[in-house]
C-alpha cells in the first residue's frame, strides 16, 4: 500500500537535507530519498574532507534553527575574521573585516561531510521524516493536484509534490525538460587540506594570478600546527599538470601561486579535482515539481556562494509551502510553487552575473587591463561603504531583489 506525505524529498546532500528538517519543523510530513548511503566516513583532523564550505551567516542561522549547528564538533569548524584578496598580477588589493562591518565574523569553514554527517544524525531523530536512503526514484507521475512515486526498493509513495535537490546533475530537471542557460567556465577547482608554516590569522586568502585563483581558507589548527582547505581554479590541461605532480612538488607551485606569503609544508590528505561548470535552469518548477540547490543553480566557488544560494532557496521555499499549508492551499500548485521561484530566481541569476564578471575581470593579464582593475581595487578599499554592503551580501543579510 502506498504511504502519504506532504512532500517527496529527492536529494539528501546539505540542501535537501536541511529542507527536509525546516520543512518537518513546520508540520509537513516528508519523505526524503538519497541514492546514497547516508554514511559519511568522517577523517580525523588535520586529514580534513578536501570538500569544505564557507558557511554565511544567514546559512549558520538556518543551521542553528535547524538544531544542527550546535552539533557540529568545535574542532570540525573554524570561524574567519578578515579576507584578503589581491591581484597576484598587479599591486590591486583589498581587505575585508568583521570587525569593521559590525560583524562577530565574516563566516565560517565547514567540511561538506561533517555537516551532511550532522544533518542526516537530525533527521533520524524526526518522527515526521522517513528516510529512503541507498534508493532512488524509478517510476513516478506528478501533476498539480500530487505525486504517485514507486522507488528502486519498491515502496510506494503518494505526495502533493516533489521537491528535486539532488544536485548539479539532477535527474528530475533532466527528466522533465527544464531549459537550462549553461556554460563551461574553463576551470576545474583542484581542493586539497594542506599544512603551512605560518599562521593563517583567521583570514580567508585568496589570489587572482597568472596561476589561477587560489584560494587558502582556514582550517581548525591541530596541536599548534596550521591548516587551510585550498580551492585552485585554473584551466583544465594545468589541472592535470597539476594533478600530476608529487605532493612535494605541488606545495612548491603553491608557495608561488599564493604570492609567496605562505610556505607550504605537506597535503594531509589526497587532492581532487573538480570541473567547474556554470548551470542555470530557466524555471525552477513545474506543476508538482519545484528545483533547489545545485538542482537550479551551479556557480563558479571563488566567492564560496553555492550552498549558501541553496540554503536561500530552502529558506524561501519553506517559508512559501508552509505559509499555503496553513491555508490550505495544494502544495503542488504552480500557483504555490511560483512564489517560490519568484522570490529566488532574480537573486541567484545576480549572484552568477557577480561571479562571471569576477573571473572575466581578472581573466585578461594586459598590462592596460591590469593597471585599470587594480586602480579600481584600490579606490574600492578606500571604500567602508562598498566593502560593507559587499560583506553584508555575502553574508546573505541583504539581496539584490
Ligand atoms: C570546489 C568547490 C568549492 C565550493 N565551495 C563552496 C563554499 O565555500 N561555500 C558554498 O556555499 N558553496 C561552495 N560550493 C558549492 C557547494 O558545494 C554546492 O552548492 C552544494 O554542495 C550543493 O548542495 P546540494 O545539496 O544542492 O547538492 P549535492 O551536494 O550535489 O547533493 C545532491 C544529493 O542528491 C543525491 N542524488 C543525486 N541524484 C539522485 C537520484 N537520482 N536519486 C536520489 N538521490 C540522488 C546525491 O546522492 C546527493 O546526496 C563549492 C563547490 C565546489 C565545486
Amino acid at each position: 500500500m502506498a504511504k502519504s506525505y506532504d512532500l517527496i524529498l529527492v536529494g539528501a546532500g546539505m540542501v535537501g537535507a536541511l529542507s527536509a528538517v525546516l520543512l518537518a519543523k513546520a508540520s509537513l510530513r516528508i519523505a526524503l530519498v538519497d541514492k546514497h548511503t547516508g554514511l559519511y566516513t568522517l577523517s580525523t583532523p588535520p586529514a580534513y574532507d578536501a570538500r569544505v564550505s564557507a558557511i554565511s551567516s544567514q546559512s549558520k542561522a538556518l543551521l542553528e534553527e535547524a538544531g544542527v549547528w550546535q552539533n557540529i564538533p568545535k574542532n570540525r569548524v573554524a570561524s574567519y575574521d578578515n579576507m584578503v584578496v589581491w591581484d597576484g598580477v598587479g599591486e590591486g588589493m583589498v581587505d575585508f573585516n568583521a570587525h569593521n562591518s559590525d560583524m562577530p565574523e565574516l563566516g565560517h569553514l565547514v567540511e561538506n561531510a561533517v555537516l551532511n554527517d550532522q544533518l542526516l544524525a537530525r533527521l533520524k531523530d524526526d518522527a515526521s521524516v522517513d528516510l529512503y536512503l541507498d534508493d532512488q526514484l524509478d517510476t513516478y507521475e506528478l501533476n498539480e493536484t500530487g505525486v504517485t512515486a514507486s522507488l528502486a526498493s519498491g515502496h510506494q509513495l503518494n505526495a502533493q509534490a516533489i521537491i528535486a535537490a539532488d544536485g548539479a546533475l539532477s535527474k528530475l530537471r533532466q527528466d522533465n525538460d527544464f531549459d537550462t542557460v549553461e556554460w563551461d567556465y574553463g576551470h576545474t577547482a583542484i581542493v586539497a587540506t594542506i599544512e603551512i608554516a605560518q599562521s593563517h590569522q583567521n583570514t580567508a586568502w585568496q589570489s587572482f594570478g597568472e596561476e589561477g585563483i587560489l584560494a587558502f581558507l582556514p582550517m581548525p589548527s591541530v596541536d599548534g600546527r596550521e591548516y587551510v582547505s585550498i580551492v585552485w581554479s585554473v584551466p583544465p590541461s594545468d589541472a592535470e599538470a597539476l594533478m600530476a605532480l608529487s605532493d612535494e612538488a605541488f606545495c612548491q607551485r603553491l608557495h608561488y601561486a599564493i604570492s609567496r606569503k605562505f610556505d607550504v609544508l605537506s597535503v594531509t590528505r589526497e587532492r581532487q579535482a573538480i570541473p567547474l561548470r556554470q548551470r542555470h535552469a530557466k524555471q525552477y518548477v513545474k506543476a508538482g515539481l519545484a528545483l533547489i540547490g545545485d538542482a537550479a543553480h551551479t556557480i563558479h566557488p571563488l566567492a564560496g556562494q553555492g550552498a549558501n544560494l541553496g540554503f536561500g532557496d530552502v529558506k524561501a521555499l519553506v517559508a512559501v509551502l508552509s505559509n499555503a499549508q496553513r491555508r490550505g492551499e495544494a502544495l503542488g500548485s504552480l500557483r504555490v510553487l511560483r512564489r517560490y521561484q519568484r522570490a529566488r530566481m532574480l537573486d541567484n541569476i545576480a549572484m552568477a552575473a557577480g561571479m562571471e564578471t569576477f573571473k572575466r575581470l581578472f581573466a585578461s593579464h594586459h598590462p592596460a587591463v591590469v593597471g585599470i582593475r587594480n586602480m579600481g581595487m584600490k579606490q574600492f578599499n578606500r571604500s567602508r561603504m562598498l566593502k560593507n554592503k559587499v560583506v553584508a551580501r555575502a553574508a546573505g543579510l541583504s539581496s539584490f531583489s
